[in-house]
């Protein structure tokens, strides 16, 4: 494709590609494939692929262009290769980002211990929403960086692991989604969608699940906006031949009660030992219920969530985690002690120098606490990053001592948080203080929606 405005033969040129977007025209697959070729080898000037963005974000993509987009992405890169014998259970996960979600961390070894490979790449917290990656490097000794043959060989002793992006995996995403950052093109359903999707398509998989989150404390805020989105990636994961489905589930307040990186970590570990908290274990369960279904490994997703459950509960996925740690380069004395019963884990992750509670300000009943709030005056602590390649504090962050609905007296701790120096400000003591909401309403009480799956897409997958 010609980058200036000189016409190849039977090929538009970049502004002639960019007007037609522009002009709400639908781009071919071979227009999508020759502009994704350019970005990729960089024959294309960025103020011509921001232009291209904008114009996608104005005037959106067709069915047809979004399957290309994303399919080009994919191929822009290394797409992995697998064993034959492992083609029909290669499985992953991708969130929308939630606040305490850490969920990825009790469902690969749970699917693992049900007889799925999870290659499961995942990403670094950015602005409010933590990160896989962040959390598991709280442990000592975790190494997320692993080359394909460091995967192929975890994946063939442990069945699970979590790493980091590779530099050769869909390498056209880099680029694009450094450009939609600074041109206020990140917000896109197409450009959202072809990203995700693309990158779960370079694992090959045979079944992914997708949790798209709605609330004050998502990308989505209503439960609308977010079924647009997981339509939209539930029909892009089908078109590269991966059964794909969509949990939506809701995000006001925080998944389990802790947020931060060490402390997520050791709510996890508690909950691969059999003590997790009701809301982690609906996520865990149904979308590692679904996962099986899509695998036919199960027939139904009632069976999928009871053997997911077992799996968790009976202790099967803690010794996956414990050998996949180990595979990941944690010290095995280390795994061990993480692993067991009644273990001190603040002998082996960072404690942070100061712990504060936080008091009620009334009697009552816990209407509410505003997951938002917290993830954001966490992230100003230094549990998250503002800028990519930014280092987190792992040891910031906030164990909830109370739950949405329980009946509390004014003065008693409902929130202890670890923070590091500079202590909190005021401003920011308040804020966190804002997040809980006592009431007396016993009505609200009762109306309070306790479990957070909406709805699951497509809808036969659901029963
Ligand atoms: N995650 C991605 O990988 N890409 C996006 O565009 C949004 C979330």
């Amino acid at each position: 494709m010609a980058g200036g405005d000189n016409k190849s033969k039977n090929m538009l040129t970049v502004p002639d590609l960019i007007r037609k977007k522009r002009d709400g025209g639908q781009l071919s697959d071979d227009e999508i494939k020759a502009f994704i070729q350019a970005v990729k080898e960089k024959t294309i000037q960025d103020s011509q692929i921001g232009a291209m963005l904008m114009a996608i974000w104005l005037n959106g993509m067709v069915s047809a262009e979004i399957k290309a987009l994303t399919r080009e992405m994919m191929s822009s890169g290394e797409v992995m290769e697998w064993p034959d014998e492992w083609k029909n259970f290669m499985v992953d996960k991708h969130s929308t980002g939630g606040v305490g979600d850490k969920v990825s961390l009790v469902l690969a070894p749970a699917l693992a211990a049900c007889g799925c490979k999870v290659p499961m790449i995942s990403g670094r917290g950015l602005a409010h929403t933590g990160g896989t990656l962040d959390k598991l490097e709280s442990i000592p000794g975790f190494k997320v960086e692993q080359s394909r043959e460091q995967i192929l060989e975890i994946l063939d002793s442990v069945g699970c692991c979590i790493v980091g992006q590779t530099e050769t995996l869909v390498p056209a995403d880099r680029v694009l989604y450094a450009l939609r950052d600074i041109t206020g093109t990140v917000d896109s359903l197409p450009l959202i969608t072809s990203s995700i999707i693309s990158k779960k398509g370079a694992e090959s998989l045979s079944a992914l699940v997708l949790d798209v989150k709605f609330g004050r404390a998502a990308m989505c805020k209503d439960l609308e906006s977010a079924t647009e989105l997981a339509q939209m990636l539930v029909e892009a994961g089908n078109g590269l031949g991966i059964r794909t489905a969509a949990v939506l589930s809701g995000m006001n307040g925080s998944i389990g009660r802790c947020v931060g990186n060490s402390v997520e970590v050791i709510e996890s570990l508690e909950t691969l030992k059999g003590n997790g908290p009701d809301d982690l274990m609906e996520l865990v369960t149904t979308q590692g219920g679904l996962l099986l279904v899509m695998t036919g490994l199960v027939s139904d997703l009632s069976e999928g969530r009871k053997q997911i459950s077992e799996a968790v509960v009976g202790g099967a996925a803690l010794s996956k985690f414990q050998a996949m740690m180990e595979a990941q380069g944690v010290n095995s004395d280390t795994a061990q002690r993480l692993c067991t019963t009644n273990t001190d884990y603040y002998s082996i992750l960072r404690k942070a120098k100061h712990q504060l509670e936080l008091k009620a300000p009334a009697d009552g009943i816990v209407l509410e606490i505003d997951g938002l709030v917290l993830a954001q005056v966490l992230h100003r602590l230094g549990a998250g990053r503002s800028k990519a390649g930014e280092p987190v504090n792992h040891s910031v962050g906030a164990v909830l001592l109370v739950s949405i609905g329980q009946r509390v007296t004014k003065g008693v701790s409902w929130l202890r948080l670890h923070y590091e120096d500079p202590a909190l400000t005021p401003d920011q003591r308040n804020h966190l203080e804002s997040a809980l909401t006592v009431g007396t309403d016993k009505k609200i009480q009762t109306q309070q929606k306790r479990t957070l799956v909406e709805k699951i897409l497509p809808k036969k997958y659901a029963y």
